[in-house]
């Protein structure tokens, strides 16, 4: 049976959307996982570096008479007195370990580290660092690293730590900035916090995602099983007679041009064979629908059908072509070959009874056969031979089989 056109069907069209809805939800997973991995991050630096200004606004407070020099006595303070940064050690240690800060920087006005809780870095410069450059121009500046190792405020290393960068710019009295803070602080302790949050916010995310895809796919896979029996159906419908379940006229058709476009292909080669139409037609039909009623001659129509069908051998190459015409199309058959099917057919048919109410009747038949000839440009001229074979047989009396070139 021939295939009906190329175009998608509802199961493809359903596997291509839980491909799509797959991968669209994939995306959507790792994106917001993705955001919200970044929101919690920026606030767990946001924190930090609301900590590191008030930690360092209050190193300024309470260290002001240490860190800045005074130019003249009772003036305004101008500069970071290096010489008094020993004797933050002691204050810093006191109250920063609660604050979670495992290191700090003072950076002068020339980014010269001029002191650290690590010592080995005091008179360092980092003239490449864009960020320190930034909080000399006096702004803040956080970022988020993870650490493999760094000391922390009693020398001692520590391993795999997250911490939180935040360069603080120290101002002077007169709003100028003089140097610089970078305070570390060790935020691994939220690195739970957040893996916590973001492995529930995927799995409730994903759940979501999950309940509506299966029910949408399942509505969707409904619709489209629906659709594709519509579709077979109608598919059957135009392809098979209703009433005789043979192929319908545009199928016989369809099947003939196909056939008849392989007869002209393989002309001249290896694979070339002969093409042959048999054109079947009921004969005085219209008086067994006048003598019996309509519904016997649909039962004579459906009975002259099956018998065809088991006399031939490709049932394949058999449709309905008109009212009470039958059309045979047999590849690879000659005229001579054709015409002992044919026999064979008028010869069953002439023998079937047909009953209706109280009666049996008789039918016979009449038999036009013609075979596609190269000189012929399509199936539209092999079928007018055929037809004109049939007519002669009509005219020579019925219940005859007559071959065209027999003419
Ligand atoms: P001929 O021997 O010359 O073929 O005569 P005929 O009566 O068979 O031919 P004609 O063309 O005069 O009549 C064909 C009739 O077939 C007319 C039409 O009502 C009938 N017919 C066509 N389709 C159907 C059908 O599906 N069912 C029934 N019951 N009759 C049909
Ligand atoms: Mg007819
Ligand atoms: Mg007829």
């Amino acid at each position: 049976m021939n295939q009906p056109s190329k175009t998608t069907s509802p199961r493809q069209l359903l596997r291509r959307l839980f491909v799509l809805a797959v991968a669209s939800s994939m995306l959507v997973l790792g994106g917001s996982i993705f955001g919200i991995h970044w929101v919690y991050q920026r606030h767990v630096i946001t924190n930090a570096e609301m900590d590191a200004i008030s930690i360092s606004k209050s190193i300024l407070a309470l260290q002001s008479h240490f860190l800045f020099k005074e130019q003249h006595p009772g003036q305004e303070v101008t500069d970071i007195n290096i010489a008094s940064l020993e004797g933050l050690d002691f204050s810093l240690a006191q109250f920063l370990t609660p604050f979670h800060i495992i290191k700090i920087k003072v950076f002068d006005r020339n980014g010269t580290i001029i002191y650290s809780t690590d010592k080995d870095l005091i008179g360092l410069q980092d003239p490449m660092n864009e960020r320190l450059h930034n909080a000399l121009q006096g702004l803040n500046d956080s970022r988020f690293v993870v650490k493999e190792k760094i000391a922390d405020l009693k020398s001692e290393q520590r391993f795999d730590i997250d911490v939180v960068e935040s360069y603080v710019p120290i101002f002077n009295n007169q709003g100028n900035t003089v140097g610089s803070f970078e305070i570390y602080k060790d935020v691994t302790n939220f690195r739970n916090d957040i893996r916590i949050g973001v492995t529930l916010s995927f799995f409730i995310l994903a759940g979501i995602i999950l309940i509506a895809f299966s029910v949408s796919y399942l509505l969707i896979k409904k619709s489209a099983s629906q659709l594709s029996l519509a579709q077979q159906k109608l598919h059957h419908m135009a392809t098979i007679d209703a009433l005789t379940g043979i192929y319908s006229r545009n199928e016989i058709i369809s099947l003939l041009q196909s056939e008849f476009e392989n007869y002209k292909l393989n002309l001249n080669t290896p694979a070339q064979s002969e093409l042959s139409l048999v054109m079947i037609d009921v004969d005085h039909f219209k008086a067994i629908n006048d003598n019996h009623g309509h519904p016997i001659g649909d039962k004579a129509l459906s009975t002259i059908s099956a018998c065809i069908k088991t006399k031939i051998r490709n049932v394949n190459g058999f449709g309905r072509f008109g009212g009470e015409e039958f059309l045979l199309v047999l590849p690879g058959e000659t005229g001579e070959t054709s015409k002992l099917v044919a026999e064979r057919i008028r010869q069953a048919i002439s023998e079937l009874e047909i009953e209706a109410e109280q009666q049996l009747i008789k039918v016979t038949a009449s038999f036009g056969i013609a075979s596609a000839l190269p000189s012929e440009p399509d199936y539209h001229s092999t079928v007018k031979r055929a037809d004109n074979a049939l007519y002669q047989a009509k005219n020579s009396g019925r219940n005859k089989v007559v071959l065209y070139q027999d003419l």
